[in-house]
């Protein structure tokens, strides 16, 4: 547990955005934080640089290359010891000095940790939000059972959680709750006619108006998947039915999400985006702590607009809706189809209107059944993947014959 007074924090998916963000508040408050393990993908640059800043007791590189990389290149003298896959993943997750688990892996990749974080009882910071939209029964009912305690970080669900009262152990209560309003900015292509956004570049797509963050979200937030991703993500943390979650587009990003109660207030929380003020609650929670964001200058912001989401223009928020009024492991399937379909956006082979078109031939293709254990998640999500698969090599083939 918490060494020397501070508290020992491990950041999966380090080298990312949400990663860099989180590294960046710890080093503003080295008497609080101590950093015990770092994960990344293949960037060993980056992982090296990130080492000789936080000396973190463990480095893991899931790319094997990666790993024997940074080993060669790690001076002894920091004291970093490089792991490698899965197991070092599982270490730094869960060994007993953790106290916080940063969990900021993007997609699917994200869950077998998240849920070991959850299952080990550490205070898990969930940026991941695929592990939720995926597993969220299992990670909900490990949180339960493990007395672990899940701060939501994804910025949306961070406004609604400061919004709520909540208990000592960070279950949130809903006691006079009538409905959550979950702000989304409508993304890049907000005002774009069908017809733009059918010849819109990945770049485009990526250049969101408020927030920068890595690109697959980034291409959701122009989809709005993310926005359905969210939804359910909101389900599950709050403990929801669907019908009290609301989606309002707010293009400001300066409301970050809102709490309607019965009596008709409804609570806001407000700030600049950026998301070292989510990041920065989550670290200290219950306390407050400075995170580098710059105070919301009102006058300067001006005005707040509000409008209703258009699900024709904007059909993954209506497959989302679809795929948690189905239940089962249609998230799962939805979750992969968004992946592959946004992987195969992002290397340019599908336009970014097929996006939805690879997710609805997906959702039609696969059976849903019951998500009761990880394996069968798993079993689905890889299904889902061929299946979206063959739905790119198909739009891929008619772009070539015609
Ligand atoms: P990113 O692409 O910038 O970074 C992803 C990180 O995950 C990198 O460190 C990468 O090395 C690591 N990674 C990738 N594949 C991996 C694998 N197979 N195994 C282990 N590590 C792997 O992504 P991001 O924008 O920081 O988003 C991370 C998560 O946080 C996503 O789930 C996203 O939805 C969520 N989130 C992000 C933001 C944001 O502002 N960026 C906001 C809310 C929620
Ligand atoms: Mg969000």
């Amino acid at each position: 547990m918490a060494s020397l007074g501070k508290r020992m924090v491990s950041v999966l998916g380090s080298t990312g955005s949400i990663g860099v963000s989180t590294l960046d508040v710890i080093g503003r408050h080295p008497e609080r934080f101590s950093v015990y393990g770092l994960a990344a993908n293949s960037s060993v640059e980056a992982m090296l640089e990130q080492c000789r800043i936080h000396k973190p007791l463990f480095a893991v590189m899931m790319q094997e290359s990666a790993a024997q990389e940074l080993q060669s290149r790690l001076p002894q003298a920091w004291g970093t010891q490089v792991l490698q896959g899965d197991k070092g993943l599982a270490k730094i997750a869960t060994d007993d000095e953790v106290d916080s688990v940063m969990a900021a892996i993007v997609g699917a990749a994200g869950l077998p940790s998240t849920l070991a974080a959850a299952q080990a009882g550490k205070t898990l910071l969930l940026a991941n939000k695929e592990s939720l939209v995926m597993a969220g029964h299992l990670l909900m009912d490990a949180v339960r059972e493990s007395g672990a305690r899940l701060l939501p970080i994804d910025s949306e669900h961070n406004a609604i959680f400061q919004c709520l009262p909540v208990q000592a152990d960070a279950t949130p209560l809903k006691q006079g709750v009538s409905k959550v309003l979950l702000t989304a900015s409508g993304g890049p292509f907000r005002s774009w006619t069908y017809e733009q956004m059918r010849g819109a570049t990945p770049d485009q797509a990526c250049a969101h108006p408020n927030w920068s963050m890595g690109r697959k979200i980034s291409v959701d937030s122009a989809s709005l998947m993310n926005k359905g991703l969210e939804f359910i993500e909101a389900c599950w943390i709050f403990d929801l039915e669907p019908q009290m979650v609301d989606i309002v587009v707010h293009p400001q990003s300066i409301i970050h999400s809102m709490v309607q109660y019965v009596d008709g207030s409804v609570l806001a929380q407000l700030g600049n985006p950026d998301m070292r003020t989510a990041i920065a609650f989550g670290l200290a929670w219950p306390e407050r702590i400075a995170s580098g964001v710059a105070p919301l200058d009102m006058i300067a912001t001006a005005r707040l607009d509000f409008e209703a989401p258009d699900e024709a223009r904007f059909p993954c928020l209506r497959l989302a809706r679809e795929s948690v009024a189905a239940g089962g492991t249609a998230m799962v399937v939805c979750n992969a189809a968004n992946e592959i379909a946004v992987a195969a956006f992002l290397a340019q082979e599908i336009r970014f209107t097929q996006i939805p078109q690879v997710i609805e031939a997906t959702l039609e293709q696969v059976p849903v059944v019951e998500p009761n254990t990880l394996s069968v998640v798993e079993l689905a999500d890889q299904h889902a993947r061929s299946a979206a698969r063959e739905a790119v090599a198909a739009f891929l083939q008619t772009a070539v014959e015609s």
